[in-house]
């Protein structure tokens, strides 16, 4: 079967490099001292043990790590732990000692905060201020980049992916983990087009020069990234109705930066020209921002063939479906992402809520256009045949759960594999890709079997033989 090229709408392209490369190790456990223990075993690179994948929502509600628990495994080399939503860094004594991160000196005036307890800092640090220090960190890394990223891009090929969308990883933090100068080194040798997007912000001429610099077909400036909110397994998702089981009273989670002020960057980048994607996961941060979008449309059309997307939208409220299907919007979500956790979903926002998560279904029928796409490295090598699988059969690869989740929200290979071309190109505000058509880039995918007549268990076992990337196979 000839399909176009695959395309990752939604990734972390800096961090997924390293992961792959191994200057990162995947790290993962159901408790503090699980997590801790594996740090004895980290490689150090670079000085740094770094590890990403654990998840404090694993160790109980609203309870975060603390330095102490490394400190027993590991004194003398700095570590640290990226959450696996990337959204939350714990660090060892050593490393806070390195990086003369004192109470007084954390950076002020952006999302997130250092989590203190009666010893001072945890080494635990949340949202803007956890980027903030994890670009510093990371930063010896990029000395090796072309060649780790050609060797990723090869590895994305032979998954069939051509293109992929790379998101600012913080919307405020000055380091976005975005960095088009660096993707710039491996021009000429790339096999997979990149198209970023990084943090909109209030001050815009760096983002002007950076928009005129990078609009080639290879490395692109596709326009900017903001979050809205967080995630519901640490109640940071910004929802309508009060968590099911909050932490304190009227807990509804919260905005990541004001709300006027999301209203206002939505405005400004369309008014640019630029299409903005925004994280939002809770049903009050999707409700508003479909509400802005529409404003944005009908004040700053953007121009033709350009998209603004909404991404995650995961607790969804029945009502708020329709406002997905606007002109200049695609809906960008994650099949994966759908079983990540779900066994939690109930307790983080309640069975009512849970049972209304995913609607792709819904989204289809009300006429809105989805997107596919991964978030890697927030879940790792996770294949589009995969994806279409995910959200074909609703349940994981090895059939769990074996009632499948949600399963009326169940769509058709035929309209996944659009979401993974054709939406993921729209996604990305680029319609010379996402289709076997004349005139388009010829970006293209050979599998081993025709996935419209396969059985849906197959769908994830189908081989692919061959990726060609403008017109050269790869
Ligand atoms: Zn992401």
């Amino acid at each position: 079967m000839i399909v176009p090229g695959f395309i990752d709408a939604h990734v972390h392209f800096f961090l997924s490099v390293l992961l792959y490369n191994k200057k990162l190790t995947y790290i993962h456990g159901l408790t503090e001292k699980e997590v801790a223990a594996q740090v004895a075993d980290l490689p150090t690179v670079n000085g740094w043990k770094i590890g990403i994948g654990w998840y404090s929502s694993e160790f109980g509600q609203n309870v975060y790590p603390t330095r102490r628990s490394i400190d027993a495994i590991c004194m003398d080399t700095p570590v640290a732990l990226i959450s696996g939503d990337a959204h939350t860094i714990w660090l060892n004594t050593k490393a806070l000692e390195m990086m003369s991160i004192s109470e007084s000196n954390v950076p002020t005036g952006m999302s997130g905060e250092a989590l203190i307890d009666r010893e001072g800092l945890t080494g635990v640090f949340l949202e803007a201020v956890a980027i903030h220090y994890l670009a510093k960190i990371l930063d010896p890394l990029k000395a090796d980049f072309a060649t780790e990223c050609q060797r990723y891009m090869h590895h994305l090929n032979k998954m069939g992916i051509t293109t992929v969308g790379d998101v600012a990883l913080t919307g405020e933090a000055e380091d976005d983990l975005v960095y088009p100068e660096l993707y710039e080194t491996v021009q000429g040798e790339s096999s997979v087009r990149i198209n970023f997007y990084p943090a909109m912000r209030e001050e815009i001429e760096t983002i002007k020069k950076v928009a005129q610099n990078y609009q080639s077909e290879t490395l692109r400036f596709g326009g900017v990234k903001q979050f809205f909110d967080g995630v519901t397994s640490t109640h940071t998702a910004f929802m309508k109705e009060e968590y099911t089981y909050p932490y304190f009273e009227g807990d509804i989670g919260a905005p990541l930066i004001a709300v006027e002020k999301m209203q206002k960057l939505i405005l400004k980048a369309n008014e640019n020209g630029w299409p903005i994607r925004i994280h939002t996961i809770g049903d009050r941060a999707i409700r508003l921002a479909l509400e802005y979008y529409q404003e944005s449309l009908r004040r700053f059309p953007l121009p033709e063939g350009k998209y603004n997307t909404l991404e995650h939208l995961e607790v969804m409220d029945a009502n708020d479906i329709p406002l997905t299907n606007q002109e200049q919007l695609v809906i960008s979500v994650q099949p994966s992402h759908l079983l990540v956790g779900w066994e939690a979903l109930d307790a983080e926002v309640g069975p009512v809520r849970a049972k209304q998560m995913f609607p792709f279904r819904n989204f289809l029928e009300a006429g809105a256009v989805l997107g596919f796409g991964t978030d890697t490295p927030v879940v790792v090598d996770v294949s589009p045949l995969e994806s279409i699988y995910y959200a074909v059969a609703r349940k994981d690869l090895s059939g769990n759960p074996s009632e499948g989740l949600m399963l009326e929200q169940r769509i058709s290979v035929a309209e996944a594999l659009y979401a993974h071309t054709k939406g993921a190109a729209l996604a990305l505000s680029r319609v010379d890709i996402g289709g076997l058509e004349p005139g388009m880039l010829a970006d293209i995918c050979v599998l081993d079997q025709n996935i419209l007549l396969a059985p849906t268990e197959k769908v994830p076992n189908t081989k692919v033989i061959a990726t060609y990337f403008n017109g050269a196979i790869q």
